[in-house]
């Protein structure tokens, strides 16, 4: 994410100047008019010379035995102001401004400020850049890199407990031939109506994830293959049920299912995931529209 993103973002107004030479207290009534808390420090040729803010005063104020009353703008400003530009990297700015322990900085259009950001906004910017790293867009769902974290942490934290945990891998079947019959547009309907299907179905500590195209995946942390199997069954019986209505169209779909549960000792993520993917393949097949449950037959409801 790049700074004018940010500032497009923060649908920013600019910044308000004032002079080195300008009285505090002229300083202060600008702020409170303005209602900011800084202010970009300007010369006659209008050059940069520094930042002043609401905390600079209040630091004036509260150290006392100078005469407020005879104090400029320039005897309290920081001068060594360091600025950006518009096609900076939002997460290099973040940190440099954590390393020197900057609070404000002036975004500068051709040597000239033109607005200024305050840590928080790229705190802000960041925060959200994060989540929509670990997101998938089309339907809202975790993607596959969260999805991965998710299952790690959740091993770990099951393992502690001494606890199961089993993980499902989903694949809508034919999906190719949505797409071709009704349209890429429609495909994309499905996707997100098949993840509002499993988020109904599933309780809400279940991880559901998009690892990528039309194959999902659901963590269930605590229960066993028996457990997970009765809500995998749930998502295929509620698929066989659910006529989704799209563009006019009547669309149904169903998905295969490879479930399994993390072994004792030694499983990884990856091992589980591959597993999972095996049995997928087994359920793609047996017939497609059914679930395969690890150690055990083939389980397909007619
Ligand atoms: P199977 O039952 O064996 O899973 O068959 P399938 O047709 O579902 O599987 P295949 O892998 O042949 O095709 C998957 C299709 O999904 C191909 C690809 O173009 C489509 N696809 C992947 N991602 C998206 C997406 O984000 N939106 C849409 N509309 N289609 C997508
Ligand atoms: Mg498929
Ligand atoms: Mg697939």
């Amino acid at each position: 994410m790049l700074v004018s993103e940010l500032l497009f973002e923060k649908n920013s107004i600019g910044i308000k100047m004032v002079s080195p030479d300008t009285p505090l207290s002229d300083m202060a009534v600008r702020l409170q008019r303005y209602n900011v808390g800084v202010l970009v420090v300007m010369d006659a040729q209008e050059q940069l010379v520094g930042i002043v803010s609401e905390r600079d005063l209040v630091a004036v104020v509260a150290a006392g035995g100078r005469d407020f009353s005879a104090l400029l703008v320039r005897d309290i400003m920081t001068t060594d102001v360091l600025t950006c530009v518009a096609t900076d990297e939002v997460a290099e700015i973040l940190d440099l401004m954590n390393q020197r322990n900057i609070r404000h900085m002036p975004v500068v259009e051709a040597g000239v400020p033109k607005n200024i950001l305050s840590i928080k906004d790229f705190h802000y910017a960041y925060q959200e850049l994060q989540v929509e790293a670990r997101t998938d867009h089309l339907t809202g769902l975790a993607n596959r890199r969260r999805f991965l974290e998710l299952m790690d942490q959740e091993k770990n934290r099951c393992r502690r407990f001494g606890s199961p945990l089993s993980l499902a891998v989903l694949d809508i079947d034919r999906f190719k031939l949505i797409n071709d019959t009704y349209g890429h547009d429609a495909g994309d309907e499905v996707l997100r109506e098949f993840s509002a299907l499993l988020l109904h179905e599933l309780r809400i500590y279940d991880g559901i994830g998009r690892l990528g195209g039309e194959e999902f995946a659901v963590l269930f942390p605590h229960a066993d293959l028996d457990g997970a199997a009765v809500a995998c069954m749930r998502i295929i019986d509620a698929l066989r049920r659910t006529i989704m209505r799209i563009d006019d169209q009547d669309i149904r779909v169903t998905a295969s299912i490879g479930l399994v549960q993390m072994a004792p000792t030694g499983d990884t993520v990856e091992s589980m995931l591959n597993r999972a993917d095996g049995l997928l393949y087994h359920a793609k097949n047996t017939g497609r529209d059914r679930l395969v449950v690890e150690e055990s037959a083939c389980q397909s409801v007619a």
